[in-house]
């Protein structure tokens, strides 16, 4: 069973505090769409972080999918699946076409393991976003998706993102970890003993350490 990584929501809120700066500046989102469940706590903290004076909140939309299924054990743990399950896509009562087209959109996760859930929402957005601009007839006009997640594993993915992307640096993880389960303060069902856990391996790591700095 791999290592299990507690992280708390002091953390979480941290991780999206840090990030938010270069997102506001260099990315400048006008639509989050925050893939369901694990992106809405992270979505939800970084609109406060996005929030400029004299301008309203940047919007979240919301996606599910599913990629994972839980195992038949105690723990939290959960087995990847082959495909990956629409639960719920873009309300178009509420996200007109054109806040879509020629825009800036951010998508937020909480985890990025085999990438298989992301490759799937970009493509898919994608689709959306051509659908939309063909539409309207503003095919020329550039949509430009962002990711931003909290913990991405070090790990050699079966998903793919778009190459531009990569390279224009339009996908940010807040933290790059091992291969290890990451559980998340919202999942927990008792969240005294979670961010026990996670304080007792923060001091471990700190003792750990030759001159413990
Ligand atoms: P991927 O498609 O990258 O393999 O997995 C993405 C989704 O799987 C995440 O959005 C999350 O729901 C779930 N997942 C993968 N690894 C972890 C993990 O370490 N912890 C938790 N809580 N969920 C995970």
């Amino acid at each position: 069973m791999a290592n299990r990584k507690y992280i708390t929501y002091n953390e979480v809120h941290k991780l999206c505090q840090n990030a938010a700066p270069k997102i506001l500046s260099e990315w400048k989102p006008s639509l989050m769409i925050a893939i369901g469940g694990g992106g809405y706590v992270p979505a939800r903290i970084l609109r406060s972080f996005l929030k400029t004076p004299g301008s309203p909140n940047i919007p979240i939309q919301a996606i599910g999918l599913s990629l994972y299924e839980k195992l038949a054990t105690d723990g939290p743990e959960e087995a990847a699946g082959h495909t990956v399950t629409r639960t719920q896509w873009l309300d178009f009562s509420a996200v007109k076409q054109s806040d879509l087209v020629g825009r800036n959109i951010l998508i937020v996760d909480e985890v990025d393991d085999t990438r298989t859930t992301l490759q799937y929402a970009v493509q898919e957005l994608k689709k959306d976003v051509e659908e939309a601009a063909k539409l309207m007839g503003r095919e020329g006009e550039e949509t430009r998706f962002f990711v931003f997640v909290l913990h991405n594993k070090d790990k050699p993915k079966k998903g793919a993102l778009p190459d531009d992307m990569m390279k224009e640096g339009r996908y940010l993880a807040a933290e790059t970890v091992g291969d290890e389960w990451c559980c998340y303060p919202w999942e927990a069902t008792n969240i005294d003993e979670h961010d026990r856990l996670a304080n007792e391996a923060a001091l471990k790591k700190v003792t750990a350490k030759p001159n413990g700095n």
